[in-house]
């Protein structure tokens, strides 16, 4: 499986982009799922969205934390966040950047590719919206989803006109990403913590949201870990070996109930 981050600013399509990503993928005979982060994001905000490719089928619904790959669509996000944050030792960072991979400034045991989406999108859109831009990048630079099943979810997404526009838009950058090459930057220029990608916990209250409330009986509770790994808003917490639950940031939906293999997790009714 690989998991994959996409950063964008609202307004520049990453959630699309994740979708493309996943149904291509999908029309190319694998597995995937995309996470788009719907929160507080307005235009022009930071946002993240996540998409995982497989073979087998995707049973995760947690947040990639350690992407294979990250997209970044917007140049001067690198300079802000910490975009290859979690990005696993040897993962690729495609980056929409008028520079070659050499001169960016990101530090790590990562590669980089860049590709100059905002100039394609330009030329191709007539807008500086770079999602599809940069998913034909990625086709060249990891291999899949294969250029047709991109071509095919676009034209799904955008019938006609604006669909060719995009499909012109990712020949172009399949044609220019430059080759992945090694960082070479050694210092971060921008701290860990200034990534944002958490879920709708992570930016607020959805305490209110719950009918049923999920009670973990530890005494019961094996370890196996998978209420953390399959809760989708990281309200799960890992603490001395043993989940804890924070529960500002669970919405009850129950999956944790549903996944739990010894059944210790209790649904129980909020009385209000
Ligand atoms: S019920 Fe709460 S803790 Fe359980 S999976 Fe859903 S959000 Fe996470
Ligand atoms: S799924 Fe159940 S057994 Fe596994 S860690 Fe969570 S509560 Fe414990």
């Amino acid at each position: 499986m690989i998991g994959i981050r996409i950063h964008g600013r609202g307004g520049q399509g990453a959630v699309t982009a994740s979708r493309l990503l996943a149904d291509a993928s999908y029309r190319d005979g694998k597995f995937s799922q995309a996470i788009p982060m719907y929160g507080t994001e307005r235009r022009g905000a930071p946002l993240v969205a996540y998409v995982r490719i497989d073979d087998v089928r995707v049973r995760e619904r947690e947040l990639v934390h350690e992407p294979d790959v990250v997209i970044v669509l917007d140049p001067l996000l690198s300079k802000k966040q910490s975009v290859a944050s979690g990005l696993k030792k040897g993962g690729l960072l495609i980056l929409n950047s008028s520079l070659p991979p050499e001169k960016v400034e990101i530090a790590g045991d990562i590669k980089i590719a860049t590709v100059d989406a905002t100039k394609i999108a330009l030329e191709t859109l007539k807008l500086p919206i770079t999602n599809t831009a940069i998913l034909g990048a990625f086709s060249k630079s990891v291999g899949y989803p294969t250029m047709e099943s991109i071509e095919k979810s676009i034209r799904n997404q955008f019938p006609g006109r604006v669909g060719e526009m995009n499909i012109a838009a990712i020949h172009q950058s399949y044609e220019e990403v430059t080759p992945a090459v090694q960082a070479t930057h050694t210092e971060p220029v921008v701290e860990e913590s200034d990534i944002a990608v958490g879920g709708y916990g992570v930016l607020k209250d959805v305490s209110s949201w719950r009918v049923f409330t999920p009670i973990i009986d530890l005494d019961k509770c094996t370890g196996c870990r998978a209420c953390w790994l399959f809760c989708p808003e990281t309200a799960i917490q890992w603490k001395d070996n043993r989940p804890e639950i924070e529960y500002h940031k669970c919405k009850g939906c129950g999956i944790c109930v549903e996944e739990c293999p010894v059944k210790c997790i209790a649904f129980e009714r909020v009385v209000a």
